[in-house]
């Protein structure tokens, strides 16, 4: 029975709600001898400021880097909206994802077909929907310097932001997306700027010499970062993975998700290097929403996303692609039965709670393994 270090962080608001859901999958799987999951359990954002006075303690930041995956919920709210900059909620999530150097942020836009008339789009473009946006995230115009406001003296200021890459990093995400294709319908769609922007023209020649080189097999397009945008709400389903930079991926990833319904749907994972003689990589798997402090305490915050980032742990940290389908096929039932949480309840007359939902699916998930 395969082994594995989970290290779970259910931070603040709806965060240990939707996590205890995904701690009953994982039980489960653990006393049925399919996976065996050792849990640890560590504090992140509010709730870790509340006992540390830091937004992840030094001893949480070790687990996180020993473990084999990491499971975050949601940081943040309304209680710590004073807390000291440096210390604020967010600050666990952005040191994990600089301490573990995760570079690689992936986030699908999966549409199931019982949820498609909850898109903007019309039913026929998303129904079905499977897409992969991989993400740049350690670098480019959020990161580069020089990066301030200079007063030029004469009532103007002048602002600069520095788009910079260097090939390793583009090559290094490139690799990512090729690698994903290859075990998805084969397609990566790169996307730049290189008709205005030096990084882009560096970007476009780096992925398609590593593609030469190393990814023949897999067939390669490129669409500008505006043209892509806009393919994306008009023909969707063209894409399989969608590689791009730190700027246009926030925005491209925000645009693909709203093609789904709700942001209680959607998971995601920050990958990072392959450790020295090791086959795994550091890893963070999480929703892509907050906290929710509007709705946490009451029991009616939709799992489906943070059970899909469990998903994805089993896909991209453990290697088993076919429980992960098993778990995306759970969810899918689940919704097919029309059973739906109140964000997701379109019409539907009665609406399940955070637990009733995690149950249904641990019972779909039981009943097809
Ligand atoms: P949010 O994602 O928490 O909530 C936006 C809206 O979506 C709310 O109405 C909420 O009730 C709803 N929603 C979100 N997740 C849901 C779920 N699983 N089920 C049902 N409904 C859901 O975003 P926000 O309100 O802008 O931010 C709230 C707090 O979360 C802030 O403190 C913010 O900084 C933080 N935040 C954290 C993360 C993170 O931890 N990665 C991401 C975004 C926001």
């Amino acid at each position: 029975m395969p082994h594995f270090k989970l290290f779970v962080l259910p931070g603040d608001g709806i965060g240990p709600e939707v996590m205890a859901e995904v701690e009953k999958i994982a039980a489960w799987l653990t006393r049925e001898g399919i996976v065996h999951f050792d849990i640890e359990r560590g504090l992140v954002g509010g709730a870790a400021y509340d006992v540390h006075k830091t937004a992840i303690s030094d001893a949480d930041m070790a687990r996180a880097q020993a473990a084999d995956a990491v499971l975050l919920a949601a940081v943040g709210g309304p209680k710590w909206d004073a807390v000291p900059y440096e210390v604020r909620p967010e600050a666990g999530l952005l040191r994990l994802r600089k301490d573990m150097q995760l570079f690689a942020n992936l986030r699908p836009a999966i549409c199931y077909p019982a949820l498609a008339d909850a898109s903007s789009l019309k039913r026929d473009l998303v129904d079905g929907l499977d897409l992969m946006i991989v993400r740049e995230l350690t670098g480019g115009v959020y990161f580069g310097e020089p990066k301030q406001i200079i007063d030029l003296g004469n009532g103007q200021r002048r602002a600069i932001d520095t788009q910079v890459y260097d090939t390793y990093e583009i090559e290094r995400i490139g690799r990512i997306a090729f690698e994903l294709a290859r075990k998805r319908r084969n397609k990566v769609t790169s996307s730049d700027k290189r008709n205005v922007m030096k990084s882009g023209v560096l970007w476009d020649d780096t992925i398609r010499a590593l593609h030469a080189r190393e990814y023949k097999d897999v067939e390669l397009e490129h669409q500008l970062a505006d043209a892509l945008g806009m393919q994306l709400v008009r023909r969707p389903k063209q894409f399989d993975v969608i590689v791009t930079d730190n700027l246009f991926g926030d925005m491209l990833s925000d645009v693909a998700s709203m093609l789904t319904g709700s942001l209680g749907m959607l998971p995601s994972a920050s990958l990072g290097e392959k450790g020295a003689g090791s086959d795994t990589r550091k890893a963070l798997y999480e929703p892509v929403h907050g906290s929710a402090p509007d709705i946490a305490g009451k029991g009616i915050a939709n799992p489906i996303a943070m059970i899909g980032s469990f998903g994805m742990a089993l896909r991209y940290s453990f290697n088993l692609s076919e429980l992960a389908d098993r778990v995306e096929k759970a969810i899918s039932d689940v919704l097919g039965k029309g059973l739906r949480t109140v964000d997701i309840a379109g019409g539907a007359k009665e609406t399940l709670s955070t637990s009733q939902m995690g149950d249904a699916i641990l019972s779909a998930l039981q009943a097809g393994v």
